[in-house]
């Protein structure tokens, strides 16, 4: 019979324990040694990087955030973006509108509808709180589009014009505290926006879509297994979208159509081929939700 052989007593050592680490002198802590000769020098020049500055290197397309109540956003601190205001050295508001048409990024644009002039802003909102499918987006930084064009609605029983409803803009402002019988026009509403940079508002998230009749459509390309836009110089050549609009929820009286859902999942396509008619078949572009923001309340 063999005997298991015994592991040797485990020896503790003697002794005081090791002294624990003594505070380090901050200022000391992060001090790279100095270099040992001359030649070392130019490398340990200090490169002097403002991290809060630090531009992103490219533009991330996030997916859309997923329609329903309960987002919380923070509009940017003030001065945080230069072009949403307020106008340097009291410059006219005019200076911070964005003229040039096609130009993307942050700022306002000053434009035209139904005969009345209107300003939009274009805000990367932070979201800081989402209901519970949008959890895990929390930080993310989107751009919204808000204007104070207020559509005109049609009471269904008279025809007449609804002018009760008022715009995105209006009702944003409203939701952050603005005295809103103070705002006469288009200047007035962006004063009253910068003075609420750094705010937070409660909204919710509505997808809309549309195969815009004026623009070239966009089609999946099997050939090159990428998405085109067919204008002139496509192989298709210029064709533009059908017209067909969509929306979440859709009216009985509606002309949109509803948002497709997944077949498997019942989930709302972000993206999806338009299901509009274009000379008896179907259409077929590829379209892409926008986002829209409404319901503002305080937080
Ligand atoms: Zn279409």
């Amino acid at each position: 019979m063999s005997s298991r052989p015994t592991k040797p007593p485990v020896k503790t050592p003697r002794g005081a324990p090791p002294p624990s680490p003594a505070p380090l002198d901050k200022r000391t802590q992060a001090t790279p040694p100095k270099p040992a000769n001359g030649i070392d020098e130019a490398l340990m020049e200090e490169l002097h990087v403002d991290h809060g500055k630090v531009r992103e290197e490219f533009t991330r397309s996030l997916p859309p955030l997923y329609p329903g109540d309960g987002y919380v956003f923070e509009l940017p601190q003030p001065g945080q973006v230069p072009q949403l205001g307020p106008a340097a050295n009291n410059a006219p508001w005019s200076s911070l509108i964005i003229k040039e048409d096609g130009v993307r990024g942050s700022g306002w644009r000053l434009f035209e509808h139904e005969g009345k002039r209107r300003v939009s802003v274009n805000v990367p909102l932070v979201l800081v709180d989402a209901p519970y499918r949008s959890r895990d987006r929390q930080g993310e930084t989107h751009d919204f589009f808000i204007s104070n064009m207020s559509f005109a609605f049609k009471d269904q029983k008279t025809g007449q014009a609804d002018d009760t409803r008022q715009s995105p803009l209006y009702y944003l402002l409203r939701s952050l505290g603005s005295d809103m019988t103070g705002l006469t026009n288009q200047a007035d509403y962006m004063a009253a926006f910068v003075a609420c940079l750094g705010k937070r508002f409660k909204a919710q998230i509505d997808w809309r879509a549309e195969c815009s009749a004026k623009r070239a459509a966009r089609f999946y390309n099997p050939e090159s297994d990428r998405e085109e836009v067919a204008d002139e110089k496509s192989a298709w050549g210029k064709i533009v979208g059908c017209g067909t609009k969509y929306r979440v929820e859709v009216g009985q009286k509606a002309k949109a159509k509803k948002i497709p859902r997944d077949a498997e999942t019942g989930d709302l396509l972000s993206n999806f081929g338009c299901i509009g008619l274009r000379d008896g078949n179907e259409c077929n572009a590829v379209l892409r939700v926008n986002m829209d923001l409404r319901n503002f309340r305080a937080i």
